[in-house]
């Protein structure tokens, strides 16, 4: 990963906890403004908690419970009446509070776990996004199962064309289904993973973007590229030309998605590659969530030709396979 673009990711974080503080201050201002007395309690209960420290510290056994007893019942007091005030503003507890775009770490970007302070998946996330995602980042955030129309796709069965005995709208329905049900049991190792097979325009991209956007509103990681770029960026790597550990994070991400799949030049290497990519991410699955998108513009017979055996028959085991038919969204929407 470019140290450069960490360094300029934390830079924008702490501007925003500048300004978030600077804005709750402010905030803060206006309230006692129009309530001094709650700057007052704001203020003693400051006082009281340092008080209730010091006296823990100092005092002996036996004034010691008493002691803090009380201070105890003043803290509470103060805390009630607090409450009151605010509730005659119509405000609570949470407006004297900062609020984060992350409460997990709090936009500082890291988090404190038992073995050490880690990554927070908000700044992982945006790492990929500058990274990998970019091309795509806007896709993921604007197309949502909610825009996803079915209408698009014909009620009518046409078993010659698309040597099925559903039309496109109940395939397409069904489609949909595996695609919640994914998003639903993610956490869940024995939940397959998903490879979409199928023309182009027929919405494959459109519903990995739905997931992605969902996954991410889990917080969990996701990285986007397609199979051209992500094997070419491998082998950039490899040879030294660049130093960006793209093969860690495509190992690491919790929900990879390989768009186009079958659209990249082709060499054993690349084959290599792409078993390691599968077979990794499926052993890690029990112990962290590494789950997997796969599409491509290949049908069935032709993708089972042109990759080896052992990539096909983890897709067969591990991947639900989604057969996309109908026809052309993009004509249809002009
Ligand atoms: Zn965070």
């Amino acid at each position: 990963m470019q140290n450069t673009e960490l360094k300029s990711i934390l830079k924008e974080y702490e501007e925003k906890r500048f300004r978030r503080e600077l804005a709750l201050e402010q905030k803060k201002q206006e309230i006692y403004a129009k309530c001094p007395r709650l700057q007052e309690i704001e203020d003693t209960l400051k006082k009281l908690g340092i008080t209730t420290v010091q006296s823990i510290a100092n005092s002996d056994k036996t004034t010691h419970l008493q002691k803090i007893q009380e201070l105890n019942q003043k803290i509470q007091q103060l805390k009630t009446e607090k409450q009151q005030l605010l509730a005659s503003l119509q405000l609570s507890e949470k407006d004297l509070l900062p609020v984060f775009d992350c409460p997990i770490c709090e936009d500082t970007g890291y988090t404190k776990e038992s073995n050490g302070t880690v990554m927070c998946s908000c700044l992982t996330q945006k790492l990929l996004n500058t990274q990998y995602n970019k091309s795509n980042i806007t896709n993921i955030q604007k197309e949502n199962f909610e825009n996803f129309n079915l209408l698009y796709y014909s009620d009518k069965v046409d078993t010659e064309k698309y040597s099925a005995s559903i039309s496109p709208r109940d395939n397409i329905q069904i489609i949909k289904g595996i695609c919640e049900k994914f998003i639903q049991n993610f956490d869940d190792p024995s939940e397959k993973n998903l490879l979409f097979v199928g023309n182009t325009g027929l919405g494959k991209t459109f519903l990995s973007n739905c997931i992605a956007g969902e996954i991410l509103a889990k917080r969990k990681t996701v990285l986007y590229q397609t199979a051209p770029v992500m094997f070419d960026s491998i082998l950039d790597d490899k040879f030294g030309k660049t130093h960006n550990n793209t093969m860690e994070h495509i190992l690491n991400a919790n929900l990879l998605i390989i768009d186009d799949l079958g659209t990249e030049y082709r060499n054993d290497l690349k084959f290599a590659d792409l078993y390691e990519i599968i077979n990794t991410r499926l052993l890690h699955q029990e112990q962290k969530i590494t789950k997997t998108i796969i599409s491509t513009n290949l049908n069935i017979t032709a993708l089972f030709k042109t990759y080896d055996e052992r990539i096909v028959s983890r897709l067969v085991e591990h991947y639900n396979i989604c057969r996309f038919f109908g026809e052309d969204i993009r004509f249809q929407k002009k």
